[in-house]
This record gives structure tokens, sequence and C-alpha cells, in this order.
């Protein structure tokens, strides 16, 4: 392995984009994680509004979304409820 500027342990959401950005500014990065990718992670396929305005943000600087628009035509969402533990 060669000299790096910053070396980011976790390559989560947090560090893959910490990364990315670091990247831009000509700074030498390693990521690392411990799993290999792709991995299995648990989640509810929701984005927030912020995760997209970020994610729109990576994309202007060449992210490749079309996944997500492939998931958005295969798994339309037209609503959300909300439940506290009681049921309300
Ligand atoms: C059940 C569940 C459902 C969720 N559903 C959603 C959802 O629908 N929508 C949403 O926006 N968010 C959801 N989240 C939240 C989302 O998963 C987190 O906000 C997000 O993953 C946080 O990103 P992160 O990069 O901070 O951490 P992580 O995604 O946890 O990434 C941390 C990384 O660090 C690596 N790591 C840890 N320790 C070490 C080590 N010692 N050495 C090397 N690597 C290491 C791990 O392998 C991991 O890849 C959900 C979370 C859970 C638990």
């Amino acid at each position: 392995m060669g000299e790096f500027d910053i070396v980011i342990i976790g390559a989560g959401p947090a560090g893959t984009t910490a990364a990315w950005h670091l990247a831009e500014s000509g700074l030498k990065i390693a990521l690392l994680d411990k799993k290999r990718f792709p991995r299995d992670k648990v989640c509810g396929d929701a984005l927030s509004g912020n995760t997209i305005f970020e994610l729109k943000k990576l994309e202007e600087k060449g992210l490749n979304l079309s996944f997500f628009e492939e998931a958005v035509k295969a798994y339309p969402v037209d609503g959300l409820s909300f439940f506290s533990p009681k049921g309300i």
C-alpha cells in the first residue's frame, strides 16, 4: 500500500461521502472497511429529503444514480405512516 494523506476507517455512507469530497480536493484517500463489499445492510430502504439532496450533489460530480431511478420505478411509494410502539 502506498502513502495517503488521509485514511478513513468505515466505508458506510459517512466515510464514503467524506472520501469522495476529500478526493476532489486532490488529497490521496484510503477508504478501509472490515467488511467485503457489496455487503448486506439492514435498511428500511427509505431516503430522506436531505439524503436525496446530498446524493444529487454527488451526482453532479459524477456519481451514477441510475440504479436509484430503476428502484424507484420498480418499487413506487405513494405514502408513509409512522406508528409508535403503542400503535398510535
Ligand atoms: C435497521 C435499520 C434500518 C435503517 N433504515 C434506514 C433507512 O431506511 N434509510 C436511511 O436513510 N437510513 C436508515 N438507517 C440508518 C443508516 O443505516 C445509517 O444512518 C447509516 O448507515 C450511517 O452511516 P455511517 O457511514 O455513519 O455508518 P455505517 O453505515 O454503520 O458504516 C460504518 C462502516 O464502518 C465499518 N467499520 C466499523 N468498525 C470498523 C473497524 N474497526 N474497521 C474497519 N471498518 C469498520 C463497518 O463495517 C461499516 O461498513 C437504518 C439503520 C438501521 C439499523
